[in-house]
């Protein structure tokens, strides 16, 4: 069934999470019994039915800012019977307030704004919670000489040279890097 959502995503664009990076993530879940689960970026619930369906008791709240993706992750949630498991919010997540606490924080949203999803969300982890964000290397493009890439893309790759800084630098978390998918990386608190 879930091969559906990957072959809509593929046909339409829609960056849902790569396969291995998705095995991974689905590996932690299960390793680390994750119950309480809020998703930065939902597009069209891919990810979050995906996790969803690790274990029953497993619950997940995502957020999603973009009208399109909102609706099609609803028709899709119900599609699969997860709505008691999902929770869908349309809203941007800068501006949304959680309170309640998660095992996991997934962060897979606009790439300029990592910091500050990071910095706005570790409040709501749980006492041994872990934030883990997606696309670190951005295709390999975080690699590659800047004067090779275009205007955009070097911009956004600064961002995400600045995040993994942020990470590596930071005393309030210890962070592991995995080239895995598009690049991972889980925190936790010291
Ligand atoms: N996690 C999904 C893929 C998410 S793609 C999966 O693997 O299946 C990134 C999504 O984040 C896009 O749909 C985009 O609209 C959304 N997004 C980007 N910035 C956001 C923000 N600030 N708040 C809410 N959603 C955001
Ligand atoms: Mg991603």
């Amino acid at each position: 069934m879930v091969h559906v959502l990957e072959e809509y995503a593929k046909q339409h664009q829609v960056p849902i999470m790569q396969k291995e990076g998705m095995e991974f993530l689905l590996q932690y879940i299960e390793e680390n019994q994750v119950q309480t689960i809020l998703e930065i970026g939902t597009a069209i619930g891919y990810s979050a039915i995906r996790m969803a369906t690790v274990h029953p008791n497993i619950h997940v709240t995502t957020i999603e800012r973009d009208p399109i993706m909102y609706e099609q992750a609803i028709e899709n949630i119900k599609k699969f019977h997860l709505e008691k498991q999902i929770t869908v919010i349309y809203q941007d997540a800068m501006e949304v307030e959680i309170d309640g606490y998660y095992d996991l924080i997934f962060i897979d949203a606009a790439k300029a704004q990592y910091i500050k999803f990071f910095e706005k969300f570790k409040k709501n982890l749980t006492l041994h919670g872990t934030i883990i964000s997606d696309n670190l290397d951005f295709h390999g493009l975080v690699f590659q000489p800047e004067e090779e890439l275009s205007k955009n893309v070097k911009g956004l790759v600064r961002k995400l040279k600045k995040y993994i800084s942020f990470l590596k630098e930071n005393t309030e978390f210890t962070t592991l890097f995995y080239h895995v998918g598009d690049g991972i990386s889980i925190s936790k608190r010291n």
